[in-house]
């Protein structure tokens, strides 16, 4: 299959990016690989470089928790994959998330979000948010009017999943960014499902994105991170809705980050007012397995595109399967926007019911040998789960069914083994159902 990605002549195509963007041999020893910074802190050169670099007048190292050249390397590299004009890696991708809103919130202020999202960032916002003041009103992310009707004169912003986890729905983001454009907010893109392998949410209006490192940009299920990349596009001045960016700011000597930082501002607010008092920093050992798996992007995506549309063929034809909600499908209602966001496929991730209900769920995931029964997504392992009777098991039948995990309903997240394998392990599984 051709790849879109590629480019002829002039800027770096997508996977030549992933391999080099922010990794040049070390310029004081020459390894070739990103090196592991394992330290603290970092030494002055003299009194007058410790204040500049305090003062934010000279970018440099002072310590772990604000910045690290592992961390770098990292940032570097995603900021290049998603187009952005900078990058804050941290320590999880629900860290991430809290560094960008406390950048932009203020107690009593609201945010809209698509109801479509990953479970913890439904309860992060839900409940944890609200102990801040920050209070989230709710969308249906396939109806882009239904955003506008929430906003008011205290919205801050609007955030969606580029493809929502766990069902695997693509978003249309140029509707949505056209709403928050109106309006005069950011839209925020979570684009860890896809990837920016698969969808590249600032070409499509997006102005913040970030990720679940720990998920497919890692991609190898051992390390946790979090990033928020700068699409460098938001006028933070334009309404002064946005203080942190926007007023004077008394740490450091009355600077305005917006007029100092220009299209990098946001990256440099969540730095040096949020990871820096919060505290969520990664640490270099996780950047630098994360960034190393990164490398990989295209490969690992690719085939686990691959392998998810030919599992979720042969799954829609077995006699024990009543319906699969795949968008790679080209019966899916979801197939549309796949084919415009997501050329290169449907991502990894979908879920399917099966006819003998609750009983058969426990059954299947049970049986299974290849697939691992665990609550993630993204590795290179095939992973599955029964929501009914794990992650969604608090609620009544109905609210199972409202949310998407209903008792018969089974999630995927299919991994890169040889598809040939994993089809003949979910062959004997549902034979047992
Ligand atoms: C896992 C996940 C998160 C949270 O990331 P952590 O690294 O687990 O904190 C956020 N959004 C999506 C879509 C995820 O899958």
């Amino acid at each position: 299959m051709a790849n879109p990605n590629s480019r002829s002549s002039g800027n770096p195509g997508f996977s030549t990016l992933a391999v080099h963007a922010g990794a040049e041999p070390d310029p004081t020893t020459g390894a070739r690989a990103v090196p592991i910074y394992q330290t603290t802190s970092f030494v002055f050169k003299d009194t007058e470089h410790a204040a500049a670099l305090f003062g934010l007048k000279e970018f440099g190292n002072i310590y772990t928790r604000i910045m690290n050249p592992t961390q770098a390397a990292l940032e570097e590299k995603v900021a290049a994959l998603e187009g952005g004009t900078a990058a804050l890696a941290v320590a999880s991708g629900h860290a991430a998330q809290l560094l960008v809103f406390h950048t932009i919130m203020q107690p009593g202020d609201n945010f809209v979000a698509a109801r479509k999202l990953y479970g913890g960032s439904i309860n992060q916002f839900g409940n944890a948010f609200q102990n801040f003041g920050w209070q989230v009103r709710w969308a249906d992310s396939a109806d882009p009017e239904s955003f506008e009707n929430e906003i008011d004169d205290r919205t801050k912003a609007i955030f969606v999943e580029s493809l929502a986890n766990p069902g695997g729905t693509f978003v249309d983001i140029a509707a949505i960014s056209e709403v928050a454009q109106r309006f005069g907010i950011p839209l925020i893109v979570d684009n860890t499902m896809a990837s920016p392998y698969l969808v590249r949410p600032l070409e499509h209006g997006a102005d913040i994105v970030v990720h679940s490192l720990t998920k497919f940009l890692g991609g190898h299920g051992n390390s946790m991170g979090g990033i928020i990349v700068d699409g460098g596009t938001f006028d933070w001045s334009r309404s002064g809705n946005y203080p942190v960016l926007s007023e004077p700011r008394p740490e450091y000597s009355g600077m305005v980050l917006h007029e100092t930082f220009g299209n990098i501002a946001f990256a440099i607010a969540a730095r040096v007012l949020g990871l820096r008092d919060l505290g969520p920093a990664i640490s270099p050992f996780n950047a630098f397995q994360i960034q190393t798996g990164i490398e990989t992007l295209s490969l690992r995506m690719q085939r686990h595109c691959d392998n998810a549309l030919a599992v979720a063929e042969w799954l829609s034809r077995h006699p024990r399967v009543g319906w699969v909600n795949y968008a790679g499908l080209p019966d899916d209602p979801n197939n549309a926007l796949q084919q415009r966001y997501s050329p290169n496929g449907a991502g990894a991730v979908f879920t399917f019911g099966l006819k003998n209900g609750y009983e058969a769920g426990k059954i299947f995931v049970e049986s299974l040998k290849l697939f691992s029964h665990l609550a993630n997504i993204g590795d290179t392992r095939s992973l599955v789960i029964h929501p009914a009777s794990t992650t969604h098991r608090q609620l009544t039948e109905e609210q199972q069914i409202a949310a998407g995990a209903g008792p018969d309903v089974v999630r995927l997240s299919v991994g890169i083994e040889d598809v040939a394998d994993l089809i003949s392990d979910l062959d004997q599984a549902l034979a047992r159902t």
